[in-house]
């Protein structure tokens, strides 16, 4: 049912002008604001809380056909849900879920997760952004970069260092509103993929960000940016999922529409067999997204299993919209058939919420841990 409605919305909300929307790096409003009243943009979050109620499998059903028309919106929605209301919903106290969840997870306003900075990307330990103690508020002052619904948002949780000294033991998560005294959004970057997403960079100027305002303990922040982001990794595989099925769903019809030396070009072995690569990746990058979002519903350790997840259907979405664009030929090329696109909006599931590299790094870590506890 989830994975239907999700579908019937993709093709009828977001499939018309998504082409223009890329084009003109147009953020979706209407469609986002379709998908809050139909409940995809809080989907995990307890009904008490405004929330679906719903489990992260279902959560990824839904984030895959939706990625499959429009991995811009998807990215919004991955964003609102893994990070932003699951972050809060698990960290946050009664008070601030009161007074931001409830309207986060219906969709009535949007979120923002800011970890990232002009030189902290990967090593996120860096942060150069600081919250200083002033007593019942936090001083807040720095720069963020790449943030995804960087102006469309109206909560954000800023991670920005406290104690120096205490490294990432150091740093807090705060709720930061946008019309608190001293924020500026910054510019809108002209992106390769998911334009119609908005990214943009954020700077702080001496805000004055209220005590009641940190999520968890002194100096959590890092921890809680950690915990999100592995759960938020299952969001972007299955947005990468998406994107990689949705790529093999446009080039297979193509593949038996377009003739060539007298049949179609599906019945050609060199082009069948590219199909069948691409489904045999897709599905079995589907059963690792999946396996990664049943564990975390067991509650059990997810995150090697979401970092495999991630790592893998990213390539898998790089690879099929490679082929996608060549099973297409000079078609393939162009905006209309909608497979450029896909392979543009790829690329970035490569990238955020950790690159490839640092899901190998947390892969291997976790490998290690678990020999050494045999040996
Ligand atoms: C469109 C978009 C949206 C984004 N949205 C958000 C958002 O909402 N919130 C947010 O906080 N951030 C966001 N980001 C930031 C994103 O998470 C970072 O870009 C990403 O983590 C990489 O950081 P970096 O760009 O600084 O690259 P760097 O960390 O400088 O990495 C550069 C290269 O070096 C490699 N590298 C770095 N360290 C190692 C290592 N130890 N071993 C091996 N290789 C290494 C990387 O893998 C990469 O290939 C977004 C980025 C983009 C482009």
């Amino acid at each position: 049912m989830i994975r239907d409605a999700a579908r019937d919305f993709a093709q009828t909300e977001l499939l018309p002008g998504v082409i223009e929307r890329d084009n003109d790096q147009k953020f979706p409003a209407g469609a986002v604001k379709k998908m809050g009243e139909l409940g995809f943009l809080g989907m995990m979050t307890d009904p008490a809380y405004n929330g679906g109620g719903m489990d992260t499998l279902s959560y990824v059903l839904a984030m895959e056909e939706i990625s499959k028309i429009d991995a811009s919106a998807s990215v919004i929605m991955s964003v609102n849900n893994s990070l932003v209301c699951w972050g809060l919903e698990t960290y946050g106290n009664e008070e601030q879920k009161q007074k931001y969840l409830t309207r986060l997870a219906s969709g009535e306003i949007i979120g923002a997760f800011c970890l990232s900075e002009p030189e902290a990307g990967s090593d996120a330990t860096s942060q150069r952004t600081t919250a200083i103690d002033q007593g019942d508020y936090y001083l807040l002052n720095g720069t963020k970069n790449w943030i995804t619904n960087g102006n469309s948002a109206s909560i954000y949780l800023v991670m920005a260092q406290t104690h120096v000294s205490k490294g990432h033991r150091g740093i807090n998560c705060l709720i930061v509103e946008k019309d608190m005294d001293g924020f500026i959004v910054g510019k809108k970057e002209d992106k390769l993929g998911i334009r119609g997403s908005d990214t943009h960079s954020l700077m702080f100027t001496d805000v004055k960000v209220p005590k009641e305002n940190r999520i968890g303990e002194e100096g959590f922040g890092f921890k809680f940016a950690m915990k999100t982001l592995s759960g938020g990794r299952i969001g972007i595989a299955a947005q990468a999922l998406g994107i990689a099925s949705g790529a093999l769903e446009l080039a297979s019809k193509y593949a038996t529409e377009r003739k060539a030396f007298g049949k179609s070009i599906s019945q050609h072995q060199a082009i069948a067999f590219k199909l069948a690569d691409m489904a045999t990746k897709i599905e079995a990058a589907r059963l690792l997204v999946m396996k990664a979002a049943w564990l975390k519903d067991q509650g059990q350790n997810y995150d090697k299993a979401s970092a495999m997840a991630k790592l893998y259907a990213s390539e898998v979405a790089m690879e099929a919209t490679v082929e996608a664009v060549q099973i297409h030929g000079g078609y393939g090329f162009v905006k209309e058939y909608h497979v450029e696109r896909l392979m543009r909006d790829a690329k970035i599931t490569q990238i955020y919420e950790g690159t490839s590299e640092i899901q190998r790094i947390v892969i291997a870590r976790a490998v290690l841990d678990e020999a050494s506890a045999i040996a």
